[in-house]
């Protein structure tokens, strides 16, 4: 079995993120004992909005060279709200790591976990099984830090899609919607603009429909955001691949996470062509944290996402193995109603869901 031994960089953050890692990283030790095949070789690096009050520093250049050296990276979650840079922006080591690594596929599945309750009552929600995907380093977010205030009347942040990045992503989309047929997806793949207004959505669409005659296996759609904003409510369960521009994906997948039971389920990768970023698709939650109330479950799926790309990347079937059973070990535990965390009403806090997901494994 080749690299399997594999260098993991560890990014708690803040908040809840610091809390989450810890119980992921121990869920990962008892997984890897039990399963075998590969190891994780872990290194935490420091990073986030309360080191950059503490250090003047977000995250180093030193540890920005070791995640980009690293096999992959996992990530808690940082930003703190009245932690801020002196131009007002926040702290967001995260988005810089998606733009100076390529992570250009921004991957947020949204599927219903048995047990826990959908925010539909129609009984297809439990059904619900689809991937945001999220272009994530261009598109309105090309603008970040580069907006123009002019004097204090008018103000411009411009859109930014090119070709090649759209290429890769929609390439991404269609992998995707193809590997997913294989569990019994449809094989559909749709892609979310604004093209009947901007020129640059129109461009968007077109490079979809035209990636897409590469795979005449699958069903390639197109829908507009409002409609998706509507259709996603109203039917989500039709959906399989949704690819989407970066901020209609951010603000997408955060309703695609309201759907299943909050944010605490909601998983993500952000995947480039040689590196990848796994976190959970939450901020640092400062009302909750030091409460020990955070839901792990998302981090612990962002760790499943982890090892089923390695898995893939380097041909190490055992990691594919460890996130089937990290994934079937969270659904049972909420299948069964051994844990019920506090936005489900229930008390099991942060260490309750570890250990009974260990216990499950
Ligand atoms: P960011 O902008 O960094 O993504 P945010 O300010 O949008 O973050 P979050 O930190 O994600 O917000 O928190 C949004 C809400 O969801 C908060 O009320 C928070 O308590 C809740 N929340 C987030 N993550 C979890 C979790 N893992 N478990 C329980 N509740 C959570």
């Amino acid at each position: 079995m080749k690299n399997s031994a594999f260098r993991i960089a560890v990014l708690p953050g803040d908040g809840i993120g610091v809390e989450v890692m810890d119980a992921c990283l121990a869920v990962l030790d008892a997984l890897t004992a039990k399963v075998g095949g590969f190891a994780l070789l872990t290194e935490r690096l420091p990073g986030g909005a309360l080191h950059y009050r503490d250090t003047g520093t977000a995250f180093s250049e030193e540890n920005f060279d070791k995640c980009a050296r690293a096999d992959a990276v996992l990530f808690g979650a940082m930003g703190w709200p009245d932690i801020r840079y002196p131009d007002g922006t926040e702290i967001a080591p995260q988005l810089d790591l998606r733009v100076r690594m390529g992570l250009y596929a921004g991957v947020r599945p949204i599927r219903a976990i048995p047990g826990v309750p959908t925010a539909l009552a129609d009984p297809r929600a439990s059904g619900i099984d689809l991937v945001i995907l999220r272009e994530s380093t261009e598109g309105m977010f090309a603008s970040r830090g580069k907006g123009v205030i002019d004097g204090d009347r008018e103000a411009r942040d411009t859109q930014v899609i090119t070709r090649a990045t759209s290429e890769r992503l929609f390439d991404f989309a269609f992998r995707l919607a193809d590997r997913r047929r294989t569990r019994g997806r449809p094989g559909l793949a749709t892609v979310v603009d604004k093209s009947n207004v901007f020129r640059s959505f129109a461009f968007f669409r077109k490079i979809f429909h035209e990636r897409a005659q590469a795979f005449p296996q699958l069903q390639a759609r197109h829908h507009y955001i409002d409609a998706m904003a509507l259709d996603l409510v109203r039917r989500p369960w039709d959906f399989d691949v949704i690819v989407t521009e970066n901020l209609f994906g951010d603000i997408l997948s955060d309703l695609g996470a309201g759907l299943i039971g909050g944010m605490g389920f909601a998983p993500s990768a952000d995947v480039g062509d040689d590196h990848a970023v796994f976190q959970p698709s939450h901020g640092s939650a400062p009302d909750i944290a030091g409460t020990g109330k955070a839901n792990p479950t998302a981090m612990l799926l962002s760790a499943a996402l982890m090892l089923d790309w390695l898995g893939e990347r380097h041909g190490v079937t055992a990691c594919n193995e460890a996130a089937r059973r990290l994934e079937g070990a969270v659904d049972r535990v909420f299948a069964d109603g051994r844990v019920r965390t506090p936005e489900l009403g229930g008390t099991d806090g942060t260490a309750a869901v570890a250990h009974a997901v260990v216990a499950a494994l």
